[in-house]
């Protein structure tokens, strides 16, 4: 369904309107568009607090796009931040400044108590309004469940709210803001991370904090195919979010199995032919299903190594009107089928090293929704499962979650559309996301250069104001 408002609102007399009646102005978001495009363009200013331990690996991922650089200069609370390579200009922070940058990328690890912060304010402050439309906020801090001292702690953790509330201020001009936490010893780890984060694949994802840990050693990627030679298993292929996943996987080289119910075939081998997927009919809740797929599995490949647990149903209904088999349905199809289909293809060692497996969650599962006590039971319980199982994966294999917020498909064009306005209005961006943008953070994940990215919960939802 498409946003009208949106399109509206950037016309001459829509922006009028908006700016009398003091109604949201979002700005159209620029997504990902060519094979052979830059992970980012235009300027890049990258600054450090001392000590910095992470400036080195940004300069070095940085002089490898098409951005111009520069480092931020002559603060006393700043690191010399030459370090991020010699293609980066000096650019002294005291002088006025007349370029609008594309991002600004700032490297905290160096923190070591709370004073330090001072370097946070001394960096952005002078920078922030010199941010162009469409632009990205990085920052990149130590994990505080890492740091032995109260105070460094503080000062890591004090990032989360610095970013998130930039988020809230840059998003008006359709621009984000991130954060990465580094494990200590885990900089080799943060390449793919800060290319995600700094390119248009991740639009519609802002306030969002990623935890790095060191994992196993990180893999040299082909940048346009780097799924080459994967063989991807996307459940809930046949629409929406998962007929993109499927695609987004395809275009960066996998082979996907698409899965669906037997009702849903026909759309399915719509989705499969163009990418040249395999369809599979399967009801995930059928208890002979983890087995079937696994023969699946066996009969066309010898293994599998993405798994993304997308399908998904909502059976709204307020607790006491709710009938059991709402409760069941929601429970059987949003959760207890991804552990039974992972047990089965971690059992049988179909699941490669290196794999990934992808669950989606919910904004309803980190906020609780009116009339959704099934669903964000369900979508709760996959934070809890994929957070447990983080920490038994082996041999290379990581697991993660995505928690959409609103995001325009079939699911969110059926609402009554006071609901649905509001859906989209409430988040820093003040527009719904697109399946693509979900598709693109499951892409990052299944990188794999992504082996430190181990137990997250990433929300692609434009911050929503609901939940944390
Ligand atoms: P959708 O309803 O358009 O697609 C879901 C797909 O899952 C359908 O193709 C459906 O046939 C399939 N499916 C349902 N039950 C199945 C079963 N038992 N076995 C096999 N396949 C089954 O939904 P969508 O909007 O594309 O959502 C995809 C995922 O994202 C879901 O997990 C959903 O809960 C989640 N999500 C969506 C939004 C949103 O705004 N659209 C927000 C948060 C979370």
């Amino acid at each position: 369904m498409s946003d009208r408002y949106l399109k509206f609102v950037n016309t001459p007399l829509g922006k009028t309107a908006a700016q009398s009646l003091g109604l949201p102005a979002p700005v159209p978001l620029k997504r990902w568009k060519r094979a052979d495009q830059p992970f980012i363009e235009g300027d890049v200013l990258i600054g450090a607090a001392n000590g910095s331990k992470a400036i080195s690996t940004i300069g070095k991922v940085l002089n490898a796009s098409a951005a111009k650089l520069f480092h931020a200069s002559a603060m006393d609370t700043l690191n010399d931040s030459s370090k991020s390579g010699n293609k980066a200009e000096a650019l002294p922070l005291n002088a006025d400044i007349d370029r609008k940058f594309s991002a600004l990328v700032f490297d905290a690890t160096g923190m070591k108590d709370t004073t330090d912060l001072k370097a946070v304010y001394d960096f952005f402050h002078p920078t922030i309004r010199k941010l162009a439309d469409n632009s990205r906020v990085l920052v990149i801090g130590q994990d505080p469940g890492t740091c032995r001292q109260p105070a460094k702690a503080a000062a890591h953790q004090a990032l989360e709210g610095f970013v998130r509330s930039v988020g809230k201020e840059v998003g008006k001009k359709g621009s984000t803001a991130n954060l990465l936490w580094m494990a200590p010893g885990s900089e080799q780890q943060l390449e793919s991370s800060i290319r995600f984060f700094l390119s248009p694949r991740s639009a519609y994802v802002s306030g969002q904090v990623t935890r790095i840990s060191k994992g196993a050693t990180a893999h040299a990627t082909n940048p346009v195919a780097p799924l080459a030679g994967k063989v991807a298993l996307v459940t809930g292929a046949s629409r929406g979010i998962g007929a993109s996943i499927a695609e987004t996987l395809s275009r960066d080289g996998a082979t996907v199995i698409g899965l669906d119910i037997p009702p849903a075939m026909e759309d399915l081998q719509n989705v499969m032919a163009p990418i040249k997927g395999k369809a599979m009919a399967c009801d995930i809740t059928d208890e002979k299903a983890p087995k079937q797929i696994a023969d699946f599995v066996k009969e066309h490949f010898e293994g599998i190594d993405l798994v993304i647990h997308n399908a998904g149903i909502t059976r709204d209904k307020t607790l006491g009107n709710m009938p059991e088999h709402f409760w069941d349905m929601t429970i059987a199809v949003n959760l207890t089928a991804e552990e039974l289909i992972d047990e089965e293809l971690i059992h049988q060692e179909l699941l490669r090293e290196n794999g990934r497996i992808v669950c989606i969650s919910s904004i309803s599962g980190i906020a609780g929704n009116f009339g959704q006590t099934n669903y964000s039971t369900a979508k709760c319980g996959v934070i809890g499962y994929v957070e447990a199982m983080a920490k038994q994966v082996k041999n290379g294999v990581t697991i993660n979650a995505i928690a959409p917020g609103f995001i325009e498909t079939q699911m969110t064009a059926a609402m009554p559309i006071t609901i649905r306005e509001a859906g989209r209005r409430m988040n820093s961006l003040s527009q719904g996301g697109l399946p693509v943008d979900v598709a693109e953070a499951i892409a990052w994940y299944c990188n794999p250069a992504s082996n430190g990215v181990n137990g997250n919960v990433v929300r692609v939802c434009g911050q929503s104001l609901i939940g944390k």
